[in-house]
């Protein structure tokens, strides 16, 4: 069978080294006759796992010492609400930017649990010569005026990226589910960054989160132990009974990842699929991706057929052809190719070769 490249969203592709290894591994984990998922979280093997997982992380993100690294429940979403909660109390304001799906769920979550009044929030795309453009405002401010600033530097849907960093007199808090570890960040200009893993990390419902130590003195909510940062960080992230395989396999992806030569070279593997993809759809007038050039994501490429009428024939000939999980999410519409770190640069040449022949024969 020849290979199958699936651009899914999320879950997305895994590396396939890191599957072969999960699946010889599946029966007998570090020669114990059973497999990861039947082991005791609290058993030193496990427990060795984590810490080589937490210093692989540190390693290829460059994580401060002041920053704690938790593994926590709930997924992306799971952390609309707990930043909420973990750092808003009584009397604290956020600020939010609005620039696509997720970021305005982040909104619509914050307003549910503390109410509008608590949560300012901008929008931040507008439309320059009929394209999708990010203009940031000038933060000014006092200080004490929010507790957080919330943005989504790649919003996944949209296939908007945000390459700039946030300037702001507070602590700013980035939701990079879909963009973690594609490319080297600073971390200490950030008070908060969390990710679901499904996209760059692993499986689905495990969330990372990294967090300055400095803001778990904020006030906070009262709220369930298990999304509390506090009690996370005091039980090692196993308040409760973490989601173990998940975090097996994600520690599989850091060393895979380092095996690569770290997030410097991830990078350039990154931005070489998505230049190879975005020629391809400015070179045809078949295709047209509608987001400013600056803001245009590396890890989600959306596009646009010349007739929508013939996206069903797009997937299905895609599928074929082994080029799966194509389809826009249905708020954009269109199609969508999720190249996240996993993706190899031979399935971004493929579906560049499908699109030019699609295009040619249906032009
Ligand atoms: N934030 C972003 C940027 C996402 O892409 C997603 C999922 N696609 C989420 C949050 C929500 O993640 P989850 O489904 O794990 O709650």
């Amino acid at each position: 069978m020849s290979a199958t490249y699936n651009f899914c969203a999320g879950p997305a592709m895994l590396p396939h080294a890191v599957m072969e290894k999960a699946q010889q591994e599946l029966l007998d984990w570090n020669g114990q006759g059973v497999s990861v998922m039947e082991t005791s979280h609290r058993s030193k093997e496990f427990i060795a796992l984590t810490e080589q997982a937490e210093s692989d992380l540190r390693e290829l993100m460059n994580i401060p010492s002041n920053y704690h690294v938790l593994f926590m429940h709930g997924g992306g979403r799971g952390q609309f609400s707990a930043v909420v909660n973990n750092f808003l109390g009584e009397d604290g304001k956020a600020l939010y930017l609005k620039g696509g799906q997720w970021s305005n769920a982040a909104v619509d979550e914050a307003i549910k649990l503390v109410g509008e009044d608590k949560i300012d929030s901008i929008e931040i795309v507008q439309k320059d010569n009929g394209l999708n453009k990010v203009v940031l405002p000038e933060f000014e401010g006092d200080k004490e005026q929010y507790r957080y600033l919330h943005y989504c530097p790649n919003e996944t849907v949209n296939g908007i990226e945000i390459f700039d960093e946030i300037d702001c007199p507070w602590p700013v808090i980035a939701d990079m589910s879909s963009t973690i570890m594609s490319r080297e960040i600073d971390v200490s200009r950030f008070g908060v960054i969390y990710a679901g893993a499904q996209k760059n990390i692993g499986p689905s419902g495990l969330s990372i989160v990294i967090v300055r130590d400095e803001l778990l003195a904020l006030p906070s909510l009262k709220q369930s132990s298990i999304m509390d940062y506090r009690v996370a960080v005091k039980n090692g992230s196993m308040y409760n009974t973490p989601p173990t395989f998940a975090w097996y396999l994600a520690a599989e992806v850091f060393a895979w990842l380092k095996s690569l030569g770290g997030l410097k070279q991830v990078a350039i593997a990154n931005e070489k699929k998505a230049q190879l993809l975005y020629q391809c759809i400015d070179s045809l007038a078949f295709y047209r991706n509608g987001v400013a050039v600056e803001n245009r994501s590396n890890m989600n490429v959306t596009f646009q057929l010349a007739d929508d009428a013939l996206n069903d024939k797009f997937l299905a000939e895609a599928k074929a052809q082994g080029l799966i999980a194509l389809k826009g999410h249905r708020v954009v519409g269109g199609m969508r190719a999720s190249i996240y770190n996993a993706m190899p640069y031979e399935g971004v040449e493929k579906l560049v070769q499908f699109m030019e022949a699609f295009a040619k024969e249906n032009a």
